[in-house]
């Protein structure tokens, strides 16, 4: 039977389990991009060896707050757009320069992989965000993402028992909101105070740039500043690490 028998059927795009597309296809289209998107990022062995728990990821907001919003095919760009997607690219991945990596890299130039930081222990990419000297930076970094967590929810009464509800049960924790990821059980913790989940997307987002941000202003800047006194004390310049 071919199409031209059928003239009465008018053909609609449809998902993969027969649904109707609803709404407008060009924004149908951009919600598929947004998707393709992140379904190739989940999947690449880098993520993979790095993320622990992959299916408790809310994979389209660590996509959407990675690109900083403005998602591959967009004709925007800048260059502090393309520097701060460069250092969440790499806090995902792991890929930070920390002192064990820059030992493994250029064994000629560093000596030691102590953090310096601390100079207690190996700087790994866990370690650089569990260092003893962020401690305290972190435990108010957690208030106050709590916070900024419960403050839209729109339920006064409850507020109040709320406010203090851990927003990290488990499986992931602070260090993983600092990597970039948005962890899933924030949208099912909302969800299940009453936010749509149209809302709770908008949230859990702004919540996960919040961790992302305070991690490179509180955590990895001054731990960076650190950096540069161990390599001046070193005679390691600019030049001599480029010049490779
Ligand atoms: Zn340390």
């Amino acid at each position: 039977m071919s199409f031209h028998a059928l003239p009465d059927v008018i053909f609609h795009p449809v998902h993969g389990d027969q649904h109707l597309v609803e709404g407008d296809l060009r924004a149908y289209m951009k919600v598929q991009s947004q998707l393709r998107a992140s379904v190739t990022w989940r999947y690449r062995r880098q993520v993979q060896a790095n993320v622990l728990f992959f299916d408790s990821v809310d994979w389209d907001s660590t996509i959407f707050n990675l690109h900083g919003g403005n998602l591959p095919g967009s004709l925007a760009t800048s260059m502090s757009m393309c520097s701060s997607r460069a250092y969440r690219v790499k806090a995902l991945h792991g890929m930070l320069p920390t002192a064990m990596r820059l030992c493994v890299t250029c064994p000629d130039l560093y000596h030691d992989d102590l953090c310096p930081h601390c100079l207690q222990v190996s700087e790994s990419s866990e370690h650089l965000w569990q260092c003893s000297c962020s401690t305290g930076v972190v435990k108010e970094v957690i208030e106050e993402g709590t916070a900024l967590f419960w403050k839209v929810v729109a339920l006064p009464r409850k507020k109040s028992i709320l406010s203090g509800t851990v927003i990290f049960p488990g499986p992931h924790s602070v260090y993983d909101a600092f990597q970039g990821l948005v962890p899933l059980e924030w949208t099912s913790i909302l969800c299940g105070c009453g936010l749509s989940a149209r809302k709770a997307q908008g949230v859990v987002r702004k919540v996960g740039r919040f961790f992302v941000s305070a991690a490179h202003d509180r955590v990895w800047r001054p731990r960076c500043e650190a950096q540069i006194l161990h390599e001046q004390s070193l005679m390691i310049t600019q030049k001599s690490k480029t010049s490779r």
